[in-house]
């Protein structure tokens, strides 16, 4: 077991102040020039996320500029520092699960859509991270707890291929369980009560056990939901593509006594590779929509496609490889 080290240097520091200051600028520019802002949102900066999760998660989790701005109050000695309570903080990965189930559907029909209620978005998550910041010790205000990002963080953050220090707390206050910053690889393992083989089989299945199984078939159902359907059949549409998989998943990992942690790595990958699969060539043809020019070819399209592929193929092999000489 690792424990990741902290680092405050400036370059981490240039890097935090850089991205908020990009945050602020998507949000003018999503009020000012609402088709360019959607475009950079949804095509550039949201794709680039989950492969950073995969490679090196804590660049993502160390520059998201809605951390940075919840560790504004803590970084300046101006915080409460008052603990989450303990049943909250039990709480915290459904309700985040809870969070990211809720919202991304609403993307097909709202956020994808309509420029000012992507930017509220924004403006309301900011706010609820520094006022909690203000209240509450640590990251345990909203990234570490409630964030709708932090189960996918968890999933896809299991096994970095690029280790890198934490860039925000200096010193640890012990704000939550589970903490992603300190020990990434079991973040989700603990929170599934899959990293202790005797408990193995015995537990019942956890929310982010549970997350883990969907998180496939939920990237499925939303690109393949049916076009021009009410939201509420949306949302139907991606519980049955998401309970499917999970029931199915649950089956095999039984029939083939396979450990929970080989599997979640398994699912990660698949929901990784889904999500590249149907967001490439969606971004081919969003460039297309914004600016009226071709944005590659077929083959293009397809080799971007098969290079990410091959990195999650070679991050889920790393995984299990890692597995199986521990166990040696
Ligand atoms: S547990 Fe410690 S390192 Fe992790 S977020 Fe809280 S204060 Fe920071």
């Amino acid at each position: 077991m690792k424990v990741n080290t902290t680092s405050t240097s400036s370059v981490w520091r240039g890097l935090q102040y850089f991205s908020v200051v990009s945050a602020v600028a998507l949000i003018i520019v999503l009020l000012v020039r609402p088709r360019l802002g959607l475009f950079i949102a949804w095509d550039v900066l949201i794709p680039l996320v989950p492969i950073m999760l995969l490679v090196a998660p804590m660049l993502w989790r160390n520059v998201c500029p809605i951390a940075v701005v919840g560790q504004f109050f803590e970084r300046f000695g101006l915080s409460r520092r008052r603990k989450l309570p303990r049943w909250l903080q039990r709480v915290a990965p459904t309700i985040s699960i809870f969070l990211l189930f809720a919202l991304v559907p609403l993307r097909l029909v709202l956020f994808n859509l309509d420029a000012t209620s992507l930017a509220l978005l924004m403006v309301v998550t900011v706010v609820v991270s520094l006022v909690g910041g203000a209240i509450i010790t640590g990251k345990a205000a909203w990234c570490a707890t409630f964030c709708p990002v932090l189960p996918v963080e968890r999933l896809y953050g299991q096994r970095a291929l690029v280790n890198l220090p934490h860039a925000h707390c200096e010193t640890c206050s012990g704000c939550t369980r589970a903490c992603f910053d300190l020990i990434p690889s079991r973040s989700l393992s603990v929170l599934a009560d899959s990293h202790n083989k005797s408990h193995n089989k015995k537990s019942p299945l956890r929310p982010m056990s549970l997350f883990a199984v969907a998180f496939p078939g939920f990237v499925l159902g939303y690109y393949t939901a049916p076009a021009g359907i009410s939201i509420l059949l949306i949302y139907l549409w991606i519980l049955m593509m998401s309970v499917i998989p999970a029931v199915t998943f649950t089956i095999i990992q039984r029939m083939f006594s396979l450990e929970r942690t080989t599997l979640h790595r398994i699912c990660a990958a698949l929901a990784i590779s889904i999500y590249y699969w149907f967001t490439i060539p969606a971004i081919a043809l969003a460039v297309v929509e914004t600016f009226g020019t071709n944005a590659g070819s077929v083959w293009l399209i397809n080799s971007v496609r098969g290079v990410l592929l091959v990195v999650a193929a070679i991050w889920l092999a790393a995984g299990l490889r890692n597995r199986a000489v521990i166990a040696v």
